[in-house]
């Protein structure tokens, strides 16, 4: 069929949306049709040309939807259901997957190098995160559209295909905080503010919500920060205002200058844990010394969560009230201001833009 995508067609050149083709759903395939479509960091980085994908592309992978047709052998999801997108493949034979541990699934990739569903003029275009989702259909993999109930608007309910589960996750999951810890998330936006929330859920006692930009402190107080800092020396602040370093630090920025000061403000024993997407070609430098102070650097990935039973949880953790998704959303824009959203988001004034179709 027919539809509407925004194209990149080289490193930070405008989007056009233009027609282009989209194939039936092949058997174990759905075709979604995309209600809201948030534009996460990790978009930014790759029209920034900072990693490993093809142009023309067609980027977002933190999309809201509905199932608009089924393809032969689809078991679980049927026409009109809402889904999540999910940008795990989650194949169920890699390594990782026969594991239990579907985010880290070898079939991830952030380029799908031209192959797949949808093409224009007889050319494949690339999809980023197997998804490219700034469209107004995909078809993927049935495992990658993950249903939900939910009263979350989709401008909301979308933010759990990507950002506020990335960012929970990597406060639950992979930094696993306990009651009583203390901890500094750096960077406030739309991840930055997940994980805040899910350091506040895990019962952290203090929490450094670290950014240079007033706005996004004030809003990392009103969801769970006890305390905001700009970013200048971060590492000495935070040491001396917790005897020594904190338990736990999260990085939301993608910045290798931010990376080595989470792993310098942690204590002995502590753990950072690196969440913020880094160009392809950057390269980390720590000192070495302090690995015998058994702290531990880690990375995260889709907060270290199963999809298919994580998002509805963090769905209803959202419907609830106690995981707040409104503070994180500072604009919603129709599709076709999709150049604008950009814009405001590289201006870096707002948390989270999300289009709307
Ligand atoms: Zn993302
Ligand atoms: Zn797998």
């Amino acid at each position: 069929m027919k539809i509407h995508a925004a194209i990149a067609r080289s490193a930070n050149d405008d989007f056009s949306i233009e027609e282009v083709d989209l194939n039936d759903p092949l058997d174990g395939q759905v075709r979604v049709k995309i209600n809201a479509c948030g534009i996460c960091r990790s978009d930014l980085s790759a029209l920034e040309g900072k990693e490993t994908i093809q142009y023309p592309v067609v980027l977002g992978h933190e999309a809201a939807g509905t199932i608009a047709a089924v393809g032969k052998g689809v078991k679980h999801l049927k026409e009109g259901d809402s889904v999540v997108l999910s940008w795990t493949p989650a194949c169920g034979t890699c390594p990782s997957c026969s594991r239990g541990k579907v985010h880290l699934c070898s079939g991830i990739n952030m380029t799908t190098q031209g192959k797949g569903p949808l093409s224009q003029g007889g050319k494949g275009l690339d999809r980023f995160m197997g998804l490219g989702a700034f469209a107004e259909y995909v078809v993927v993999p049935e495992a990658m559209a993950i249903p939900i109930e939910t009263k979350l608007q989709a401008h909301h309910a979308c933010l759990i295909g990507c950002g506020v589960t990335t960012g929970f996750g990597a406060a639950v999951n992979t930094a696993a905080i306990r009651w009583g810890e203390t901890v500094a998330v750096l960077g406030c936006g739309g991840v930055g503010l997940a994980a805040i929330q899910g350091a506040r859920i895990a019962g952290a006692e203090r929490i450094f919500a670290v950014d240079p930009i007033k706005e996004r402190r004030q809003i990392a107080l009103s969801v769970g920060a006890t305390d905001a800092l700009i970013p200048d020396d971060i590492t000495q602040k935070i040491i001396a205002a917790t005897s020594g370093g904190v338990d736990c630090a999260i990085e939301c920025v993608g910045n290798t200058a931010t990376m080595q000061d989470c792993f310098s403000m942690i204590r002995q024993g502590g753990r950072a844990v690196v969440v913020g997407l880094p160009a392809y070609t950057d390269l980390l430098s720590i000192p070495a010394i302090m690995l015998l102070a058994e702290k531990t650097l880690t990375g995260s990935i889709y907060g270290s969560t199963n999809p298919k039973v994580d998002f509805q949880k963090i769905a209803s953790m959202g419907e609830s009230g106690i995981l707040q998704f409104e503070p994180l959303v500072d604009k919603t824009m129709a599709f076709s201001d999709i150049n604008q959203g950009f814009q405001e988001m590289q201006e870096g004034r707002v948390a989270r833009v999300v289009l709307t179709f």
